[in-house]
């Protein structure tokens, strides 16, 4: 009797320990493939298109350089607060709903521990795993309320509890991020002016746009060359396009 209290609680544990290693090996995973690192590049990219679009969207009707300097601030500013809004209140709201979807559970595995630990059977059954292994593999997740809660969470709800997310930290990140890219095109108008600032923008945001597409090909896992060409030919066309309405808007703004 004694005995088999000391297996099981040497299983449990190992279990335990198995759990948190593969929770370990998870993050890791998650970190390398997705995570903060892709968000990184995603947050560079945008600041980049989109301020060298405005940037040379002014600069095509070749208004004064304070003009060009002021705008391009505020379209840096107003980008970078609207990435961070954006990414706090989804990440927020995302994480509310898993916390509220995490207490149902909590109150099932409270309430009816017994369909809950069914719930478990059946779904490694699912997986090929023999039924008594099965049950005694549900005995153990369902032996530690905290590690049963864990696992019904990651098994129904695909999410690990202790790991939801920090909105502020990726607010914050979003912000940063879109603003090195948006100050990119802006840096020649900072210390320059006229067509060599316009000229020095362009080729900044163009190597900028190699980086930043070579870096994506690490996360998309295609030719970094294409991949870097995709990122510079995006750039060209949305500079270009807004260059040219610039001019066309600003010149018939002149004439009238
Ligand atoms: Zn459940």
């Amino acid at each position: 009797m004694a005995q088999t209290k000391t297996a099981r609680t040497a299983a449990r544990e190992s279990g335990r320990a198995d759990a948190a290693r593969r929770s370990q090996f998870e993050h890791h995973h998650r970190d390398i493939q997705g995570g903060s690192a892709r968000a990184a590049v995603f947050g560079v990219s945008d600041g980049l298109v989109s301020n060298v679009s405005l940037i040379l969207g002014l600069a095509g009707a070749n208004p004064s350089n304070a003009v060009i300097r002021l705008a391009g601030l505020a379209g840096l500013l107003g980008g970078a607060f609207s990435m961070a809004a954006g990414e706090y209140i989804s990440m927020r709201a995302q994480k509310e709903l898993f916390l509220r979807e995490i207490e149902i559970e909590r109150r099932e595995i409270e309430r009816h521990p017994k369909s809950e630990h069914r719930e478990l059977v059946h779904l490694y059954e699912s997986r090929g795993i023999p039924a008594e292994l099965a049950s005694r593999l549900a005995d153990e997740m369902m032996a530690d309320p905290k590690l049963a809660l864990e696992t019904h969470a990651r098994e129904e709800l695909g999410v690990n509890p202790d790991s939801l997310g920090q909105p502020i930290a990726a607010a914050a990140s979003s912000f940063a991020t879109f603003s090195v890219g948006a100050i990119v095109p802006l840096v020649p108008f900072l210390t320059g002016s006229g067509g060599t600032a316009v000229i020095a923008a362009v080729v900044a945001t163009a190597v900028a746009a190699l980086v930043v597409g070579g870096l994506l090909s690490v996360f998309t896992g295609r030719n970094w060359w294409w991949s870097a060409i995709r990122q510079l030919l995006i750039c060209a066309v949305a500079g270009g396009v807004t260059y040219g309405i610039g001019h066309a808007v600003g010149v018939s703004g002149v004439a009238s």
